[in-house]
């Protein structure tokens, strides 16, 4: 349940020498390696206590787990490792960040926190179609990674929605799996980079129906078929699939920091040392890496992150 604070009560204010924003992958291996290092770091869990790896039935690609495990186990797993070792794990979130100066100020629904360094783990959201059936078949068919779940779709037919990049490259990577995958796209033209337009097309797995959208997914307990309409001729048609595999972008959860750091197309930036704009606070996990989007990633850039955060506190105390 989520702290609340009383509007005329004055926070409590908290020191901490580390506070970590997000409970993800990258949040917890952060507050491991910060533990092992004696600075009692807390993390404030936010909405989605584990991150996506909460929203994932199986994982089969973290090391070290050759039986596969499950996303909410792992997340378990992440948060004894790290408070064996002294990390607190708080369910609030950050709502207002000062980072002007130092200590900086972090304000949740029910603490103020002054922190020596922060650590930024908040992730990123995978934007959703927003039609009927998209929830209920969540991780039974409707899915927002191939590397993650293509597996899982051997010699099926698949539908990929989207026209940019990832959609292509994810595309082309189910066609390992899939029998075929069907692209959806809305417009005519794609955003898409024209090679991996043109090695989408030449894939003789890969098919394309143009100004069209998903209206809905049915199914039965899995998916079973998507209502598609042509948005030319508003004419609307049963698609029979196994999987719809969503690329319509990623929204990084970054808007607290907006004005204070330094952002690239809505992600932090952060140099190979997990070090933002602003000295002390770093950034690790998908809401600073539009790229690799795994676990294993995310979990090693909150490592590096922790071990950072770690030297800077050495150096400037
Ligand atoms: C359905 C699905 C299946 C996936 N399957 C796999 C897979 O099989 N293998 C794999 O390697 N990867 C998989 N991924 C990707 C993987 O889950 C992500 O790459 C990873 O979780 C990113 O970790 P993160 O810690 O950077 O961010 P996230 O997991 O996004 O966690 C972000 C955290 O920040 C918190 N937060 C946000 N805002 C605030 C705030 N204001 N204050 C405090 N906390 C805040 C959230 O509550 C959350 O705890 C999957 C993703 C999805 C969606």
């Amino acid at each position: 349940m989520e702290a609340t604070q009383d509007k005329n009560t004055p926070l409590p204010q908290e020191q901490v020498k580390v506070l970590i924003l997000g409970s993800g992958p990258a949040g917890l291996a952060a507050a491991l390696y910060t533990a092992r290092a004696q600075l009692q770091p807390v993390v404030l869990a936010g909405q989605e206590y584990g991150g996506q790896v909460s929203l994932t039935h199986t994982i089969e690609n973290y090391p070290g787990f050759p039986d596969a495990v499950g996303g909410p186990e792992l997340t378990e797993l992440f948060r004894k490792q790290a408070e064996h070792f002294g990390a607190k794990t708080v369910f609030d979130t950050a709502v207002k960040v000062d980072l002007s100066q130092r200590p900086f100020k972090v304000t949740s629904y029910a603490t103020e926190y002054l922190t020596d360094t922060l650590i930024i783990a908040t992730g990123a959201t995978p934007r959703h179609l927003q039609v009927p059936g998209e929830t209920e078949f969540t991780g039974r068919g409707v899915s927002y990674c191939g590397t993650c779940d293509g597996f899982f779709f051997k010699d099926k037919d698949i539908v990929v929605v989207g026209g940019g990049d990832s959609a292509m490259e994810e595309g082309a990577f189910l066609t390992r799996f899939a029998n075929n995958v069907t692209v959806i796209h809305r417009r005519d033209d794609f955003r898409a980079g024209e090679l991996l337009l043109q090695r989408a097309k030449d894939n003789p797995k890969m098919k394309f129906i143009t100004n069209t959208v998903v209206n809905k997914i049915e199914g039965n307990g899995t998916v079973q078929t998507v209502e598609l309409e042509n948005l030319q001729t508003g004419e609307k048609q049963p698609f029979t699939t196994d999987g719809v595999f969503i690329f319509i972008g990623h929204t990084p959860n970054t808007q607290l920091f907006e004005g204070q750091l330094e952002m690239e197309a809505g992600y932090l930036v952060a140099n190979r040392y997990m070090e933002t704009s602003v000295p002390g606070v770093f950034a690790a996990g998908e809401v600073a890496d539009p790229h690799f989007r795994q676990v294993i990633t995310s979990a090693g850039m909150g490592a590096a992150a922790g071990i950072q955060a770690t030297r800077f506190l050495e150096a400037n105390e």
